[in-house]
């Protein structure tokens, strides 16, 4: 802070300034996977995941490039569907509510995906859901963790009304850095001086691409 500045009005400005890290992290819903994959139309969270291992889409091709390059550092999803972490890799996504197509041995903690069985492939027991209505608080703090110190956060496919973890997080993180809506800021959100820069995800994910 410059000396001689008035203090008021700059705590949150001095905050973003010192927390503020590199790299965009993606707040996507739902929604976002329709795009990603350009489906059309309401999808059930199996089929958005079978049809996702269908064949690659350009928004998935974007995103995988957007994450080698380091444009955009990590993705909190909300969508149980498990098409991001089975297309992108576990380690750049936070599903905060698991994933409906991925399985857990009780036994022995191991996961895996619904196409390769039931049953796991270590101990022979059956799998259970890796999915959950509430998040667990260590993934909860990962993502505050990542959302906060993320030098943009995009926000796309929350829905109308957005989904209200989506909104929180949304909220809450935006005292600590930059927040865009890559879509228009659901009516339940307006008003809060978040930014909306009229762009689309996969509009986004060219440019980040591009460089
Ligand atoms: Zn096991």
């Amino acid at each position: 802070m410059q000396r001689g500045e008035p203090p008021r009005h700059n705590s949150s400005r001095r905050l973003r300034d010192a927390l503020a890290g590199e790299g965009y992290v993606l707040l996507l819903g739902p929604m976002s996977i329709v795009e990603l994959l350009s489906l059309r139309g309401k999808y059930e969270p199996l089929e958005v995941y079978r049809r996702a291992l269908e064949g690659r889409a350009e928004g998935v091709e974007l995103l995988r490039q957007a994450l080698e390059n380091g444009s955009v550092r990590k993705i909190v999803y909300l969508g149980v569907d498990g098409a991001l972490p089975r297309l992108l890799g576990q380690d750049h996504i936070i599903d905060l509510y698991g994933s409906l197509p991925r399985l857990r041995c009780p036994r022995c903690g191991r996961k895996w995906w619904l196409e390769e069985g039931t049953v796991c492939p270590n101990c022979g027991i059956k799998g259970e859901r890796d999915s959950w209505e509430t998040p667990r608080s260590r993934l909860l703090s990962e993502a505050v963790y990542e959302l906060t110190t993320a030098e943009i956060v995009a926000v796309h496919g929350l829905g109308e009304p957005p989904i209200a973890l989506g909104a929180v997080l949304a909220i809450s993180v935006s005292r600590f850095t930059r927040v865009m809506f890559l879509e228009p800021v659901p009516r339940q959100l307006q008003g809060l001086g978040l930014e909306e820069p009229g762009k689309k995800l996969l509009e986004m994910l060219q440019e980040l691409v591009s460089g």
